[in-house]
């Protein structure tokens, strides 16, 4: 069987779908370029904005309905809990429904369809029970009525049990037993081709989910209540990515920074033969620790530079979001970084348009924008998300004309922000990883603070090479080196 996965979302659901890739090699399954080419399309989905699940949608339309179509992750788990009360008193107790990924720890569960039928016989006491759980799923009646080519709906906690569900949907398969794993233990193997701009840069979940519960966000909806890797299993992983070549290791968290150990990961990795850059996403600006940004400081494999998600700075709003600071934190941790004797990039991430953001809220943002200096701001636009704290008591009373005003003046300052850092580059030396040859002597890449760089060369380079770039112009948001003569 031939298999297709179309990734949406991030760096995360990257990371997923390299551990389904993994699974169903073990499997036989091989993975394929296009959707042509696969018996099976797998959507690995994401639902932070409505976007992204439209998306899902649009996409199915192409997909002929001779080929099966499986989905999971974010979008299936958020809809689950979607499910009407009266379905879920009809479930037996043993199965948990609403945390049962918790409370499966065989190796080898009973994989059960759960019709409303089936629930009576379920009753009778099997213990060792992993649902798929389509009968709670109100999104797969509707999509599966549509598009009947629609064969699974699987959470992504259950990766390592495809094999089981495979049988049970009569596939023919054969498997390695020791490898269906937990999924928290899959090995992944990045042969999706959405990665391959990434192929020498392993991305390593450290924790999953979040507990933060931002007003605004689906994410602990979605994904449910955070757990955190081992510090041992984080490392065996690495070094397996690195055995197989990777020069970039990004850790990935939903606040990864919260990983009570963290710092201890970041010195257990830095120590690793062959590791070249450390990263890591997301983290939260109170869970940073003066020890971690002397590691900034002083250890040349951590990437000088920080992704920090602000998303307003206004104290009003912050407190609307429920994000716990204030505006005065995100000023001193500006100069926490500045204070390093490193220069490091710093870059953000702001939620346009909150429901009920004043002119005053907005001018305070444009105001920490410019003492930030951050080299990109990510605008999130506000996307209303059901379940939210947000979606129940903040409704959306944003002008549309002032939105785009909005947005206009903070992309204008931040194109003039990123014009006066970057030509303060000029004459720097940068650690350079190639990733793409763009055309003769034209090559494209990534400096280790961050940003993409135009290299003019005669020379050849190898893909995903490293070398050091002296830099010689700039235009907003990107570096150049020209040695052209
Ligand atoms: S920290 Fe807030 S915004 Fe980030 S994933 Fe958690 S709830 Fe969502």
């Amino acid at each position: 069987m031939k298999f297709h996965i179309i990734t949406l979302g991030c760096q995360m659901n990257y990371s997923d779908s390299a551990r389904i890739t993994s699974v169903l090699k073990n499997c036989w399954f091989s993975p394929v370029e296009t959707i042509d080419d696969a018996d099976i399309i797998i959507f690995d989905t994401c639902s932070v904005r409505q976007k992204s699940e439209d998306k899902v949608t649009w996409k199915l339309k192409e997909i002929p309905l001779t080929k099966k179509v499986w989905i999971t992750w974010c979008m299936i788990q958020h809809t689950m809990r979607n499910a009407k009360i009266s379905e879920k008193k009809d479930i037996p107790e043993q199965l948990k429904v609403w945390n049962f990924s918790w409370s499966v720890t065989t190796k080898e569960p009973k994989i059960l369809w759960i019709t409303s039928d089936e629930i009576n016989e379920l009753r009778k006491g099997e213990s060792d029970i992993v649902g798929i759980n389509h009968a709670f799923n109100p999104l797969f009646h509707s999509l599966s009525q549509k598009w009947p080519n629609i064969e699974l709906f699987f959470r992504i906690d259950d990766t390592g049990f495809l094999p089981l569900m495979l049988k049970r949907l009569w596939y023919e398969v054969s498997y390695d037993k020791e490898l269906t794993n937990e999924y928290s233990t899959i090995i992944p193997e990045w042969i999706n081709s959405s990665m391959n701009s990434h192929n020498k840069t392993a991305y390593i979940p450290i924790s999953s989910w979040c507990n933060q519960f931002c007003a605004y966000c689906i994410v602990p909806f979605a994904r449910w209540l955070e757990k955190w890797f081992s510090v041992d299993q984080i490392v065996r992983e690495a070094k397996i990515h690195l055995a197989n070549g990777v020069k970039e290791i990004s850790l990935l968290g939903q606040i990864v920074n919260k990983h009570p150990d963290f710092v201890t990961i970041i010195k257990e990795l830095l120590k690793l033969d062959g590791l070249e850059w450390l990263r890591y996403t997301s983290p939260y600006p109170t869970y940073y620790s003066d020890e971690l940004l002397k590691l900034h400081e002083n250890e040349e494999k951590l990437c000088p530079h920080i992704h920090i998600p602000f998303q307003s700075w206004s104290d009003a709003v912050l407190k609307k979001m429920f994000r716990g600071y204030s505006a005065q934190q995100c000023y001193d941790f500006i100069d926490k970084i500045r204070g390093l004797k490193r220069p490091i990039s710093i870059t953000t991430d702001i939620i346009l348009w909150f429901p009920w953001e004043t002119d005053a809220d907005f001018e305070e943002t444009l105001k920490l924008t410019e003492y930030g200096r951050f080299d990109m701001i990510y605008m999130g636009i506000y996307s209303n998300r059901p379940w939210t704290f947000a979606d129940k008591k903040y409704p959306d009373d944003i002008p549309y004309k002032l939105k785009h005003e909005r947005w206009k003046r903070l992309n204008d300052l931040l194109y003039r922000i990123s014009e006066e850092n970057n030509k303060a580059e000029v004459w720097n030396i940068r650690r350079v990883m190639i990733n793409e040859k763009w055309e003769r002597w034209e090559w494209y890449g990534v400096t280790d603070n961050n940003k993409q760089i135009v290299i003019k060369w005669e020379n050849e380079f190898e893909l995903w090479e490293m070398i050091n770039a002296k830099i010689d112009k700039w235009v907003v948001f990107k570096l150049e080196w020209s040695v052209l003569k």
